[in-house]
C-alpha cells in the first residue's frame, strides 16, 4: 500500500468514526473518496459497518471498469455515479443520518434553518422514484444515475425512507457536509414539533455558504468535530 493510500484509508476510517459517533452511521453507510485529485479509483468502505471499519477494509475499485467486486457495499453504484457526472466531487457519504431522513420523508423542506446548518443554496432534493428491484436500496448504475441527476450540481440529496447522499470536494466537505444536514434537520423536527420552521432568508443562505465552506473555518469545525465526537450521541 501506498503512503498516499494509507493515508487516504486513515483519514476514511477517521471520517467514519467521526459519522457513527454523531449517530449519522449505523450498522450501515459508506465513505468514499477519489484516490487522488481526478483520480477514477474509489476507495470506499467495504462491507464491514463503516464505524467499526478498520483500514484493512477500506476497498478500491476503479470507476472505468464495468461491474463492480464483491467486497464493496451493494450501493457502491451511488458513488459511482456522481464521481463520473461531476468532476468537482472528491468524496461521498451515504448514511441513513435519522432527523434528515424524519424530515425529508415527512414532507418538510430541507433548506437551512440555521447558519451552522447551512450546506447549500437549493433546498435538498429528494429521491422516491425508486425502481422495483431494490426497494428504496440503489443498487444499480441505471438507478443511480437517476439519482445522480437529481443532485445535479448540489451538495446534498435525500432518498426518502431511506438516508441521504452528501457529495464534497475532500473527505472533510462529505463530512462536515452530513453532520450539517443532520444538524439542520433536527433543528426542523424540533422547530416543527413547537411550530412553523422558520427557514433563513435567501440572501442570508447564500452568505452562509460562502462563510461555512471557506477552508479556514472548515478546519475549525473538523478540529471541533474530531475533538468531541461523543457530542454527537445528543443528537439522537
Ligand atoms: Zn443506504
Amino acid at each position: 500500500m501506498s503512503v498516499d493510500s494509507l493515508e487516504l484509508k486513515k483519514q476514511l476510517m477517521t471520517g467514519c468514526r467521526v459519522l457513527d459517533s454523531f449517530g449519522i452511521f449505523d450498522e450501515q453507510g459508506h465513505l468514499s473518496s477519489r484516490v487522488g485529485d481526478g483520480s477514477d479509483l474509489i476507495c470506499i468502505n467495504g462491507n464491514t459497518s463503516p464505524g467499526t471499519a478498520g483500514i484493512q477494509e477500506f476497498e478500491t475499485y476503479d470507476l472505468t471498469r464495468s461491474g463492480y467486486p464483491d467486497s464493496v457495499p451493494g450501493e457502491t453504484p451511488i458513488h459511482s455515479q456522481i464521481y463520473r457526472a461531476r468532476d468537482d466531487v472528491g468524496a461521498i457519504c451515504h448514511n441513513h443520518s435519522p432527523y434528515a431522513v424524519i424530515v425529508a420523508s415527512a414532507g418538510l423542506e430541507l433548506r437551512p434553518v440555521h447558519q451552522v446548518g447551512t450546506i447549500q443554496k437549493n433546498s435538498v432534493a429528494v429521491y422516491d422514484e425508486y425502481d422495483e428491484r431494490g426497494g428504496t436500496l440503489i443498487t444499480t448504475d441505471s438507478e443511480a444515475k437517476d439519482v445522480a441527476a437529481l443532485l445535479g450540481d448540489d451538495r446534498a440529496l435525500m432518498l426518502k425512507g431511506h438516508g441521504a447522499v452528501v457529495a464534497g470536494a475532500t473527505v472533510t466537505e462529505a463530512v462536515l457536509g452530513s453532520i450539517k444536514l443532520e444538524y439542520n434537520a433536527m433543528l426542523i423536527y424540533h422547530q416543527a414539533a413547537i411550530g412553523e420552521p422558520w427557514y433563513l432568508p435567501e440572501h442570508v443562505i447564500e452568505q452562509n455558504v460562502e462563510f461555512v465552506w471557506d477552508e479556514a473555518k472548515m478546519e475549525k469545525s473538523i478540529d471541533y468535530y474530531l475533538s468531541n465526537a461523543d457530542v454527537l450521541n445528543s443528537f439522537v
